[in-house]
């Protein structure tokens, strides 16, 4: 399963980020271009089971927003949103010109607050 990998990494990825902050992050938010074929559902899936073998992830809580695919116009210079696969502009140019969709990154990491100090 792809999502699998996919939340792996971004752990991983986080780990190496914040090697000591790492153990205090309580919520990651995830934002996926709707051309990345990131099903939110199945990261959700994906990141319970990966719960299960890292015991120390069990109170962190992952968020995934999906973001809408954005073209370039370049008779409007402006970007729209493309909607069922047509890329299209409003003033009826086509354009392949993908401006957002297709990422897959980390938005926002939040960390526990230590009390401690
Ligand atoms: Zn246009």
């Amino acid at each position: 399963m792809h999502e699998v990998s996919v939340v792996r990494n971004i752990f991983k990825a986080l780990e190496e980020a914040y090697p000591k902050r790492y153990e205090r992050i309580v919520k990651v938010e995830i934002e996926a271009g709707l051309l990345s074929n990131i099903q939110p559902i199945l990261i959700q899936n994906a990141f319970e089971a990966l719960k299960t073998e890292e015991t120390h992830l069990s109170d962190v809580e992952v968020e995934v927003k999906l973001l809408p695919i954005l073209a370039y116009c370049t008779d409007c210079q402006n970007n729209f949103e493309v909607k069922y696969h047509r890329f299209v502009c409003t003033c009826g140019k086509p354009s392949s010109k993908i401006v957002q969709g297709e990422e897959l990154q980390i938005s926002k990491i939040d960390f526990k607050q230590d009390k401690s100090h």
